[in-house]
């Protein structure tokens, strides 16, 4: 079978019969199903989801796929076809928040988080294949947990909603695996459409699928993967959560969600200089998302560009949570054809999204590889991704 590797942007995941063949040759039984889940790239919305506000991510055409079984017994085993791991073996009885080690970390938490819903999940074997880019802010970590619970959620019969298994994996990455990450990529990953970006607010997770669709409109969403790695651990992520909290604090609201760009002016005369920035980031970013929510359901994507490029100026500027590399990477992107660009992620690294007429693909790329190499940067790796499916059962 072709064994995808994640870090070749070109390497298609294997097909779900090729992961049952080698599932098979693995762990001596087919498998009882095999399920995929997307990465997501988040169009705009950033920094807005802790502040329960709007994000509009959308599934990519990047997907995990695990082949599953259920054991009789409590024993579990897992393989990836990436990497060199091998085979890890563990049990039920050993599942306890922040011992596991490596990629597993992330279908144990799974197992971890419905069995504390009182789920009876009982052992298993899992093989998992992936084309979502690793560690590029393209979220392959929800897309293994989302493959994961979709395919538990089946098997087990639970019968969970995609929002309950939005908080299901939410549990996972927070109390298991110890990331203080939000709902967005799972809502992504287990909510998306073809075709469609996935209007969240992240105060009550109602979702609204909204028409996004590049290829008719003769663009294309380019990613720009900078190898600049971010990590949510770090400081800055910290001091920007606090820095929210204490806007919307003096301002007397529960979340800056509730504050309008109309507030500014009054916020400006409250907050200091550094905190009003990281107020006028939020506030004037969920504005843009809804703005282009509209502009997506009215004009198309071809009119969401001069909203990318303001978030982009906003995180660079209000918020600066950007870096050399990210803003090289929309400088000139925008320089050379793309319509609109911004950095996407938590910052401090990670990718840049650049919505680019189809026939500016090759310029766009080669001006950002070569301007990278000019400045003495890691050459970054730059692909298209389009608007996909959501999490879904394939064999
Ligand atoms: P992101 O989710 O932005 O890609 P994370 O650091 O959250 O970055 O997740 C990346 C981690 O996910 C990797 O370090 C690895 O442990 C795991 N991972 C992702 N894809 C695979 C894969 N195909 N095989 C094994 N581990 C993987
Ligand atoms: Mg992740």
């Amino acid at each position: 079978m072709t064994t995808a590797s994640p870090g070749n942007q070109q390497a298609p995941a294997a097909s779900p019969q090729e992961l049952s063949g080698r599932f098979e040759q693995e762990f001596g039984t087919a498998p009882h199903g095999v399920w995929q889940a997307p990465g997501r790239v988040n169009l705009i919305g950033e920094h807005t989801d802790y502040n329960e506000g709007f994000v509009l991510p959308f599934a990519i055409d990047r997907t995990a796929r695990v082949a599953v079984a259920l054991r009789q017994d409590d024993s579990i085993r897992m393989l990836s076809t990436y990497g060199d791991q091998g085979t890890v073996t563990t049990t039920l009885g050993a599942l306890q928040p922040g011992t596991a080690k490596g990629w597993t970390k992330y279908p144990l938490g799974v197992v971890w988080a419905l069995r504390e819903r009182g789920i009876d999940v009982p052992g298993l074997d899992l093989l998992l294949d992936s084309n979502v880019p690793l560690g590029a802010g393209l979220s392959s970590s929800h897309a293994i947990e989302c493959a994961v619970i979709t395919a538990l959620n089946e098997l087990t019969g639970a019968g969970l909603e995609a929002r309950d298994m939005v908080l299901a994996t939410q549990r996972a990455e927070n109390d298991f695996v110890g990331a203080p990450t939000g709902i967005m990529d799972q809502s992504a990953s287990l909510r998306g459409a073809k075709g469609h970006a996935v209007f969240l607010d992240c105060r009550d997770q109602t979702v609204r699928l909204v028409p996004f669709e590049t290829e008719p409109a003769g663009l294309v969403l380019l990613v720009i993967d900078t190898k600049v790695s971010h990590s949510h651990a770090d400081g800055g992520y910290a001091s920007r959560r606090a820095s929210c909290e204490l806007g919307a604090e003096v301002m007397g609201v529960k979340a800056l969600r509730d504050l309008d760009v109309a507030d500014l002016e009054e916020a400006g005369g409250l907050l200091d200089e550094v905190t009003f920035r990281r107020v006028r980031h939020v506030v004037t970013e969920n504005d843009r998302v809804l703005q282009t929510v509209e502009l997506l359901a009215g004009s198309g994507p071809g009119a969401i560009g001069p909203l990318l490029d303001a978030s982009h100026a906003s995180m660079r500027d209000d918020f600066e949570i950007s870096c050399p590399e990210l803003d090289l990477a929309v400088d000139t992107a925008r320089a050379h054809g793309a319509i609109g660009a911004r950095m996407t992620g938590g910052g401090f690294g990670g990718a840049a999204i650049a919505l680019t007429p189809m026939d500016s693909v090759q310029t766009v790329s080669e001006a950002v590889a070569k301007a990278f190499a000019q400045a003495g940067f890691t050459a970054p790796d730059i692909f298209a991704v389009s608007p996909a499916a959501g999490a879904m059962r394939v064999g």
